[in-house]
């Protein structure tokens, strides 16, 4: 006998998935949630979160996921594993492949956030977390009078050095151009910052230390120089990669790829698929926010499936 289709299937379980999750099981549509490559999403990246409101002394990120998920699974919700492939949005029931499996489902709440683009080499990942980091919001206050470096030229790299000097005693922006990408306000405000100094032309070839970032190895690209740099914190800030790949472009996506919402609002170009969190969101990227809208999600979800269009 064919299986009934999903009342709710939730994409992601970073804060946005799981707190869609939370919120969709309360509510009793026995919501189903996939647990991809990433579980608990990019905040599993991360030390310390200082900045979510309620933990007065904060918590690791992966913890703080891991409540996220008991809290949801305490109502109800369901968490399977399976990367999300080939998702089909066109008619309804809509269907998404996970695990070898074909998933049917009445509303969809995609919520699979984005990467923080890396540069792809091996101690990157070694050393995330142990000096090296995708969020200057997150660890930059671990570096109080610390020398770090931040790679990037766009206004992401500004911004992040910028908010580090608030820390740091010194901030590198280390750049493959001898031009920025970044707005001209931006780039003004970093030039004008005595702590923000610059090395153009330069790319990073290696990612030095064993337990904790010591160094980075450097290359300048117009002389061929290779040099170490030490430094305490190395922040990445090459811009990020929305997880919209299984979409394969049905939905409105905008020019970089996150999933374009109604104004204020979590609903899509197609009725009954929703989007919460980064996926939807190059400006915030935060967790509150992104918890926040997965709420939002899961309530226009549950208004949806008790409207005439959603039966
Ligand atoms: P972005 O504009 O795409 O800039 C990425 C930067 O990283 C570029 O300078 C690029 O170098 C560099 N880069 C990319 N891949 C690299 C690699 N493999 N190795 C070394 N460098 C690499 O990304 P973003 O700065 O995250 O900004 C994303 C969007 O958000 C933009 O539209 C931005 O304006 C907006 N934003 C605005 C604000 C603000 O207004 N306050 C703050 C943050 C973000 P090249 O320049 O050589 O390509």
């Amino acid at each position: 006998m064919e299986k009934e289709p999903l009342n709710v299937l939730i994409i992601g379980t970073g804060s946005a998935g799981l707190t869609a999750a939370l919120y969709t099981a309360r509510a009793l549509l026995e919501p189903v949630v996939l647990e991809g490559l990433e579980p608990g999403g990019q905040l599993t990246l991360t030390t310390e979160i200082e900045n979510y409101p309620g933990f007065v002394e904060g918590i690791g990120g992966a913890e703080l996921m891991e409540i996220f998920k008991k809290q949801a699974l305490r109502f109800g919700a369901k968490i399977i594993q399976g990367e999300a492939k080939n998702a089909d949005v066109s008619s309804r029931p809509f269907t998404v492949e996970a695990g070898g499996e074909k998933l049917k489902a009445k509303t969809l709440i995609i919520a699979t956030g984005a990467s923080a683009r890396m540069l792809g080499l091996d101690s990157e990942a070694r050393l995330t977390g142990r000096g090296v980091s995708t969020c200057a919001t997150c660890d930059g206050f671990f570096y109080r009078d610390k020398e770090i470096c931040v790679v990037g030229g766009g206004d992401s790299a500004m911004e992040e050095a910028i908010f580090l000097t608030r820390f740091a005693s010194k901030v590198t922006v280390i750049h493959r151009r001898d031009k920025l990408r970044a707005s001209k306000i931006m780039q003004e405000k970093a030039f004008e910052n005595p702590k923000i100094d610059f090395l153009w032309d330069t790319v990073v070839e290696d990612i030095l230390g064993t337990e904790k970032l010591e160094a980075l190895k450097l290359k300048n690209v117009k002389t061929g120089k290779i040099f170490d740099h030490k430094t305490d914190g190395f922040f990445l800030a090459i811009g990020h990669i929305p997880n919209t790949a299984f979409l394969k472009g049905q939905l409105e996506l905008d020019e970089k790829g996150y999933i374009v919402t109604q104004p204020g609002r979590s609903a899509t170009s197609f009725p009954g698929v929703f989007a919460a969190g980064d996926v939807k969101d190059p400006y915030y990227r935060q967790a509150i926010t992104a918890a926040g809208s997965g709420c939002m999600a899961a309530i226009e979800a549950e208004r949806f499936l008790e409207s005439a269009e959603g039966h």
